[in-house]
C-alpha cells in the first residue's frame, strides 16, 4: 500500500553544474531532492542549482507554504541555488533552513555571508519570506512531527547525513560521504572515524530508499582517496549490508557523461544480480519521481 510520500530529484550532479548535450539524460543541476510528505509537508534536501526550478513550480501553487530545507553542508554545489529560490521572495511563505554549525561560523551567518552584496545583489534580510534557522547536531530529531536522524559524514569540513522516518517509510540522504575501502591504509585511515560505517549502517538499516554519494568508479577512487566521495563498490556494500531496498547513486561526477553513467548503473545491476541481496540500484536522474 502506498503511503503518499513522493521523492523527486531536481539536481543530481556533484561539484559543479554541467550544462550541455552530454548531460541531457541525467541532468546538470547540482544537488536538490524534494520529499513531499502526506499532509502536504515539504522537506527539501540541499539547495544546489536544482532548487531554482522546484521553487518556480512551488510559486505557481496556491496559498502560503512552510518549507524545510535541510543542508548537507555548505560547499557551493549544495547552496548555490538558494538565492534563486523564489518562494523566499514571497511574504506569506515560511522557510526553515536546517543544518549544522561550522567551527568558523554559525549556520545563519554562513547563509547571510553567501548573500553579501559582493556575491549577490539581494541581501538575506531583504527577503520577504519569514526565514528561520535551526541548528542540528548528530542524533534523533523530531521536525514537524517527523523523525529525522542525523549523523556527521566523512567529507572535508564535514557534511551531515539525514534519515527521515514517516510511518513505516524510511528515506536516507547521504551525499558527500567517503566510505573508505579496507585497502586504504595510512594517516588518512587513522584520522577517519572508524565507527562511522557502523553508525551509518544502524541509521539506514532497512531503508526503503538510500540516496548516496557514488561519485567515483572503483578505478577512479584509487587516485581520489581523501577527496570526500565514495566508490561504487563501497556504496553497494553499505546498502546491501544495511538491508536497503532501493539505492539511488547520487552526486554524479561532472566528468561522467550520460553514456558513462549508463555503464555505471549497468555495472551495479550486474554486480547485484550475482548477489543474494534484494536491493534495487539505479542512477538518480533529474526529474525522476519515486512514490512510496
Ligand atoms: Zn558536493
Ligand atoms: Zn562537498
Amino acid at each position: 500500500m502506498k503511503t503518499g510520500i513522493k521523492v523527486k530529484f531536481w539536481g543530481v550532479r556533484g561539484s559543479i553544474p554541467t550544462p550541455g548535450v552530454k548531460y541531457i539524460k541525467y541532468g546538470g543541476n547540482t544537488p536538490c531532492v524534494e520529499v513531499q510528505l502526506p499532509n502536504n509537508q515539504l522537506f527539501i534536501f540541499d539547495a544546489g542549482t536544482g532548487i531554482r526550478e522546484l521553487g518556480n513550480i512551488l510559486c505557481k501553487g496556491e496559498g502560503k507554504s512552510k518549507i524545510h530545507i535541510f543542508l548537507s553542508h555548505f560547499h557551493w554545489d549544495h547552496i548555490q541555488g538558494l538565492p534563486f529560490f523564489m518562494p523566499s521572495y514571497i511574504k506569506e511563505n515560511e522557510l526553515v533552513i536546517l543544518g549544522m554549525d561550522r567551527q568558523e561560523a554559525r549556520l545563519d551567518k554562513i547563509i547571510f555571508n553567501q548573500m553579501e552584496s559582493i556575491y549577490f545583489p539581494v541581501k538575506l534580510q531583504s527577503l520577504a519570506a519569514h526565514i528561520q534557522f535551526q541548528i542540528l547536531t548528530e542524533g534523533e530529531n523530531v521536525i514537524e512531527g517527523v523523525k529525522v536522524g542525523t549523523m556527521c559524514l566523512n567529507h572535508p569540513g564535514q557534511a551531515m547525513g539525514y534519515v527521515i522516518t514517516f510511518g513505516k517509510t524510511k528515506i536516507g540522504y547521504f551525499t558527500d560521504n567517503e566510505l573508505i575501502p579496507a585497502w586504504v591504509t595510512g594517516a588518512f585511515k587513522m584520522e577517519y572515524k572508524s565507527d562511522m560505517r557502523e553508525r551509518a549502517l544502524q541509521l539506514i538499516s532497512g531503508a526503503d530508499l538510500l540516496i548516496h554519494d557514488a561519485q567515483y568508479t572503483d578505478e577512479e577512487y584509487k587516485t581520489k582517496v581523501s577527496w570526500g566521495h565514495s566508490s561504487l563498490t563501497e556504496v553497494l556494500c553499505l546498502a546491501k549490508e544495511g538491508g536497503v531496498k532501493r539505492l539511488a547513486l547520487f552526486h554524479h561526477d561532472p566528468d561522467h557523461f550520460d553514456e558513462q553513467i549508463d555503464v555505471i548503473a549497468a555495472t551495479c545491476k550486474a554486480y547485484l544480480n550475482g548477489s543474494s541481496a534484494n536491493l534495487e540500484c539505479f542512477a538518480a536522474q533529474e526529474g525522476m519521481e519515486l512514490h512510496f
